[in-house]
């Protein structure tokens, strides 16, 4: 069997695991939390790191400081994991869905900043914030979102959970991580990420304020350690045994980014001659590729036939998720765009591409999608 992404833990997770046990700070209490963030926020190029219990607490979280509330409107992108607009949703404000765009799969910022530019001209509500995803590791076209914030003071909340590791190359954000050019950025831990703490998530920030605010909503808004609280809080902490085994994750972070890569590059070499659209790839974008995705054509049969197909000789893969606007809880939620997101679902399944897949396993997968498309 040849899955779709399972954790490497071949580093320092059972050693670190073990002196948690030893020393009885399991909880969120223990040095491995403090730890994390700080080689985090480092690795990264991150000025502050706080720990969350998940992507999606820290999601919260960020929208949160960044004014997410009743009566405010926060743009997210259409085709996405659905964690990214719940975490919206949890706030109270309001979701505005918004199209990918077919080069990177990501939110269309251009048709975004379009959009907003004709509603302040004509004094209609425009995104208070905008929360943008990085799907499958690749980053989004990012200037457009600048501009807004600069222009209007939207701000902007980056939803990397996918991402880490990718980065710009070209343009304003040349040798920016995704995740640490907005005004807060989030990452998961979730066990197929591209590192792993069990389950957990991570917020980032330039602002000191933030920083400090976001650390405090997460241990339930405890003034002086004590029993007052100044807001409503969260328990929302990462336990120290979830830290230590990110720690040891996180060592392995360029090991893990270059494992993908290798990968993407391969699928790409075994499949750009046959008719599917392989993984994006923008030549201002160096991706992390978390999930190596691709598309079948219009015409040909689709992807539930070439998941069982595979399926058949052991292979795991998985459709792309279902645009939000088709969503039970969003759909009726307002919406700009076309039909792009609707058709990477359509047409969308992401290969096997753990960091530890092999050459040969990734040649049968290969094998296997070039039997079925030919
Ligand atoms: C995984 C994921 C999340 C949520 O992360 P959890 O750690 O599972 O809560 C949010 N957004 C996107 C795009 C994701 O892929």
């Amino acid at each position: 069997m040849i899955p779709l992404a399972e954790p490497t833990l071949n580093g320092n997770e059972a050693r670190y695991v073990q002196e948690c046990i030893e020393s009885t700070y399991v909880s969120s209490v223990g040095p491995f939390v403090e730890k994390f963030e700080k080689a985090f926020a480092a690795t990264i190029g991150a000025s502050h790191a706080i720990a969350c219990a998940s992507g999606t607490a820290a999601l919260h979280v960020a929208l949160r400081l960044a004014g997410a509330e009743p009566g405010r409107l926060v743009a997210v992108s259409d085709f996405t994991f659905i964690a990214s607009a719940n975490a919206a949703t949890y706030t109270g404000a309001d979701v505005l869905l918004v199209d990918s765009e077919p080069t990177t799969w990501n939110m269309d910022t251009e048709l975004l900043y379009d959009e907003v530019c004709r509603r302040a001209a004509s004094g209609h509500q425009i995104p208070d914030i905008v929360e943008i995803v990085h799907v499958l590791g690749h980053p989004a076209h990012i200037e457009p979102l600048l501009e807004l914030r600069d222009r209007y003071g939207i701000r902007v909340v980056e939803d990397a959970a996918e991402s880490l590791g990718a980065e710009w190359c070209a343009g304003t954000a040349t040798g920016t991580y995704a995740g640490t050019i907005g005004d807060i950025g989030c990452f998961s831990f979730n066990g197929n990420k591209i590192i792993t703490s069990g389950g957990g998530g991570m917020l980032v920030t330039e602002n000191d304020d933030l920083a400090a605010r976001a650390k405090h909503l997460t241990n339930q808004a405890k003034r002086d350690g004590g029993y007052h609280h100044d807001t409503v809080g969260y328990n929302y902490r990462l336990t120290n045994l979830a830290a230590a085994l990110g720690l040891a994750q996180l060592e392995r972070f360029h090991d893990a980014v270059r494992a993908k890569r290798t990968i993407a590059h391969r699928y790409h070499e075994g499949l750009r001659c046959l008719p599917v659209t392989v993984a994006p790839r923008a030549s201002w974008a160096n991706p992390s590729y978390w999930l190596y995705s691709i598309l079948t054509h219009e015409n040909a049969l689709g992807p539930n036939q070439l998941i069982n197909a595979l399926a058949e000789r052991g292979i795991q893969a998985r459709r792309l998720w279902p645009p939000l606007h088709q969503q039970t809880p969003y759909r009726s939620t307002e919406r700009i765009g076309g039909d792009v997101s609707a058709k990477l679902y359509r047409r969308g399944l992401s290969l096997p591409s753990s960091t530890h897949l092999t050459c040969s396993e990734q040649d049968a997968v290969i094998r296997a999608v070039t039997d079925f498309v030919r």
